[in-house]
């Protein structure tokens, strides 16, 4: 088909969802059969050039509105996703900008992998000079002045977020770690921040339940915070909607995208067909749908000449939530050195077929209730978020061997406790993909995290307005690692 018909919805001008209340502009009869010609053009992500990424010639198809009953809305900017990534954009459009915003989501927030999160902003085992270095060192300064912001309303961070400023340990148990975490240490110092290696005896005295070997010491940065997800993505939502009531904010939940509208005059993307609404976006839209962000920009391009792969996978991570659990108060986050082999570690595409990948690293905090959440697993196990007893007992025995005090509960007996799961968005190069979708120079991507999201979320933010905004003083250098390139294949 080569026409588009978008017809004039009757249906009225606000728009109530989920308790927010947001401006509709009605759209007219929106029809032509102009053919596009697109010319062939072949790209995806330099990280990503195993998968082949293409865009095929030819006339571009449209997938018709579902026009006779959905509504028709228009803004500046449709975010696809209402995760941490999402969520965060949405804000930084709000405050750093004039434009509208609408969210959609296929559920709710915090339904992906951000409701899951340990809730860890951690520089700690971030590598200084890498790829990510810089949007991880924004990142944390920017969830800094988030907080205090909070504070400045005279509101409490800890209530309100969750955000305590625990400082982080990473432990070590072997002579091989130690190493490895002194020269962490000094890398981190170098590179400006606070950090400082703890022999055992110290590390004892900041955390007394923990079980110190001959080979025990940990590297600590006391600058490092947490947060709980879900609150403080609750608080976003909160602030973001106070922007509906001047017309430039709307949430769409329960309402998933299905496909995307192009101008045949432009090429360009000019609305977002959900399940119940067509989304006219003038300026932009962002795919921040995190695991879903491949299969998504696959079916939204499902029934045109484009073929684009995102490579992000699922990898699904369990959490062991102990409510206020009284026998062990950690006064820090504390997670094994060994869990930054795991969260580094890449798939070489024959490994794919090679099972799950299950590992299991112990993460142990006290969050803001007193609740003990000890984390966690990492398996690809496709969009399955099935519990698996046998990963929580592992999380538990795990943990046990860090904090001995653990051994004296059977966790058959603990009633309360909770499991949370989420599926991380795995890029197979360990780099979020952030910017537009080549040839469609209003689409940008977002996705990709992994088990960074919370923490990269607002530098990740304000890169994403910077490159739809152009803000030219702040599209430098180190946005292109994480570009949607061109390859030549
Ligand atoms: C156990 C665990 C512990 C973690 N701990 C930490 C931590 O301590 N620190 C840290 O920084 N990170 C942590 N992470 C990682 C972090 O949670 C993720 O990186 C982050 O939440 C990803 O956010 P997102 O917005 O990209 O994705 P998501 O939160 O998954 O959001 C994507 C959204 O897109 C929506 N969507 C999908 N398809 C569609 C569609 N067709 N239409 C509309 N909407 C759609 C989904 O419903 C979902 O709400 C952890 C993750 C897990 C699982």
């Amino acid at each position: 088909m080569d026409s588009i018909l978008l017809r004039y919805s009757p249906n009225s001008t606000l728009v109530h969802q989920n308790g927010a209340v947001s401006f509709s502009t009605r759209r007219t009869t929106a029809s032509t059969t102009t053919t596009l010609p697109f010319k062939s053009t072949l790209f995806g992500n330099k990280t990503l050039s195993r998968e082949k990424t293409r865009f095929r010639p030819g006339p571009v198809h449209f997938s018709a509105a579902n026009s006779t009953s959905a509504s028709c809305h228009t803004f500046d900017v449709v975010i696809i996703g209402a995760g941490i990534i999402g969520l965060t954009i949405a804000r930084q459009f709000l405050f750093g900008s004039d434009l509208s915003v609408a969210v959609v989501d296929k559920a709710l927030p915090c339904s992906g992998a951000t409701g899951a999160g340990q809730g860890y902003i951690w520089m700690i085992h971030k590598t200084p000079g890498s790829e990510k270095w810089d949007l991880a060192m924004r990142s944390h300064k920017l969830w800094k002045k988030f907080a205090e912001s909070v504070s400045d309303q005279c509101l409490d961070p800890l209530q309100v977020l969750g955000w305590k400023k625990t400082g982080s340990l990473l432990i070590g148990r072997n002579p091989k770690e130690l190493v490895l975490l002194q020269e962490t240490v000094k890398q981190l110092c170098e590179a400006g921040l606070r950090a400082e290696y703890l022999p055992g005896s110290d590390l004892l005295q900041m955390e007394p339940e923990l079980m110190i070997g001959e080979h025990s010491g940990a590297a600590f940065l006391p600058d490092d915070c947490q947060l709980d997800a879900r609150h403080t993505a609750v608080y976003i939502e909160k602030v973001n909607r106070d922007f509906a009531s001047k017309g430039r904010y709307a949430e769409f939940f329960h309402d998933p995208v299905k496909c995307l509208l192009r101008s045949h005059s432009t090429g360009e993307v000019e609305a977002v067909q959900t399940s119940k609404n067509t989304l006219y976006c003038k300026k932009a839209v962002v795919v921040a749908a995190g695991c879903w962000s491949g299969s998504l920009m696959h079916d939204l391009f499902r029934e045109t000449d484009i073929v684009l792969d995102v490579p992000v996978k699922p990898r699904k991570g369990h959490l062991l939530v102990l409510e206020n659990f009284n026998p062990l108060k950690l006064n820090h986050g504390t997670m094994e050195v060994g869990y930054t082999y795991h969260h580094n570690l890449t798939m070489d595409p024959g490994q794919q077929e090679n099972g799950q990948m299950l590992s299991i690293s112990m993460g142990a905090t006290t969050d803001m209730t007193g609740n003990l959440v000890l984390g966690s697993s990492r398996q690809f196990a496709g969009f399955d978020t099935e519990v698996d007893e046998s990963i929580i007992d592992g999380i538990w025995i795990r943990a046990a061997e860090f904090f001995p005090k653990l051994r004296d509960f059977s966790l058959t007996d603990l009633r309360s406790r909770k499991v949370r799961i989420g599926l991380r968005p795995y890029m197979p190069d360990g780099k979020p993909i952030i910017g537009p979708v080549p040839s469609l120079s209003n689409v940008f991507l977002a996705t990709g995290h992994e088990g960074e999201g919370l923490s990269l979320a607002l530098g990740t933010a304000e890169m994403v307005a910077d490159m739809v905004l152009q803000n030219p003083q702040r599209l430098m250098e180190h946005h292109l690692p994480f570009r949607v390139d061109v390859v030549d294949i």
